[in-house]
């Protein structure tokens, strides 16, 4: 049942509206952000339209058909040669092909193909999801165009993707599209309750900061989180109150340790949140737009000092970082030339699309 999903309400009705009318497409394009249930949504067709005792014309979620959908028989390491064939669940009518590295190939279009081909062998329609869709090359794309353009009324299948410009205009073209929004912090909050993922203080934060993707609140490890907070905290703090540069090199090098090689960039995003926030408030606006309010009287002080010229030139300068990083300079240098650049006298104010969100 669509109900047991949570957020984007619009899509249910629209998939709603064509499964009352007999009318799922056989090519779909589900556009959405990583995180907010385009696999769970593709799978719930799949239910509705195999259900061995459908409530209206929706899947009931309890029979053996509803539940062998759930449950994707994926290979057992990233390594594995499996990843170029078909990942079935313990559905025969229902599966899935994913990119076994970076892109989708040729080879696996060819066979979901010859499958779509295939009459259901156990409900009424076979269905297939395409995980990462913008993983298609020109080769894979044109290998899949076929298939597309006339599945078999029995089979449908399903492109994933959170970059639909990526995509050749010949498959978007042939896909109804269909577009998923990111779900409010209260959708995500009341997920994390009612499902007892965790207490109320804590849905209530890692919601917040999930910025609109289930996927990420119900994937981050909350400890390490708080932790890369308050160390990104005290870059904010010696930045805006005390300009200590003894202790953003010291920060800049923690940074930088070992230890904490995989969450540069989760660090540098927490501390964009924590910018964003100090000049949300530097402006006056409501303190409800302010994404990590359980630090609003630390970001409040940090706003006091600030004028609003200098978070907007802060964020400009670690995002102009990033796209350095990715040409791969000396990371430890970069970092202590951002903080100290940062610590600098109040930059100019940089190009309006770093404005908060
Ligand atoms: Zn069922």
């Amino acid at each position: 049942m669509f109900d047991s999903l949570t957020g984007n309400e619009r899509v249910k009705k629209l998939l709603r509206r064509m499964q009352d009318a007999r009318r799922v497409p056989g090519a779909m394009l589900f556009a959405g952000e990583e995180g907010v249930g385009k696999k769970l949504f593709a799978l719930e067709i799949a239910r509705a339209l195999n259900c061995r005792s459908p409530q209206g014309t929706e899947g009931c979620g309890h029979c053996p058909s509803c539940v062998r959908i759930g449950t994707f028989n994926y290979p057992q390491s990233i390594e594995s040669e499996d990843w170029k064939e078909i990942v079935w669940t313990d559905h025969p009518d229902v599966g899935l092909v994913a990119a076994p590295k970076r892109v989708l190939l040729v080879d696996q279009m060819r066979k979901l193909e010859r499958e779509a081909n295939f009459r259901p062998y156990e409900g009424k329609a076979r269905v297939f999801l395409i995980d990462d869709a913008d993983k298609l090359n020109d080769a894979s794309a044109n290998a899949l165009l076929k298939v597309l353009e006339e599945p078999p009324h029995t089979s449908h299948i399903v492109l994933l993707t959170s970059r639909p410009a990526m995509l050749l205009p010949t498959i978007r073209s042939r896909c109804q599209m269909i577009r998923f929004s990111p779900l409010s912090a209260n959708e995500i909050e009341s997920h994390l309750v009612t499902n007892k993922i965790a207490g109320a203080r804590e849905s209530r934060i890692r919601a917040r900061v999930a910025r609109g993707s289930l996927g990420r609140a119900l994937a981050q490890d909350f400890q390490e989180f708080t932790e890369q907070r308050e160390a990104m905290l005290r870059v904010l703090e010696a930045l805006a109150l005390s300009d200590n540069r003894i202790g953003l090199l010291r920060s800049a090098e923690e940074l930088n340790e070992a230890r904490y090689k995989d969450e540069y960039e989760s660090r540098l995003d927490v501390l964009e949140t924590l910018i964003r926030d100090a000049w949300i408030l530097s402006l006056r606006s409501p303190a409800e737009t302010v994404v990590n309010e359980d630090l609003l009287p630390q970001l409040e002080k940090i706003s006091k000092h600030l004028d609003s010229t200098r978070p907007a030139g802060w964020i400009a300068q670690i995002e102009e970082m990033r796209e350095q990083l990715i040409v791969n300079i000396n990371r430890k240098a970069a970092t202590d030339a951002l903080f100290l650049t940062m610590a600098a006298a109040s930059p100019p104010l940089q190009k309006r699309r770093f404005l908060p969100r």
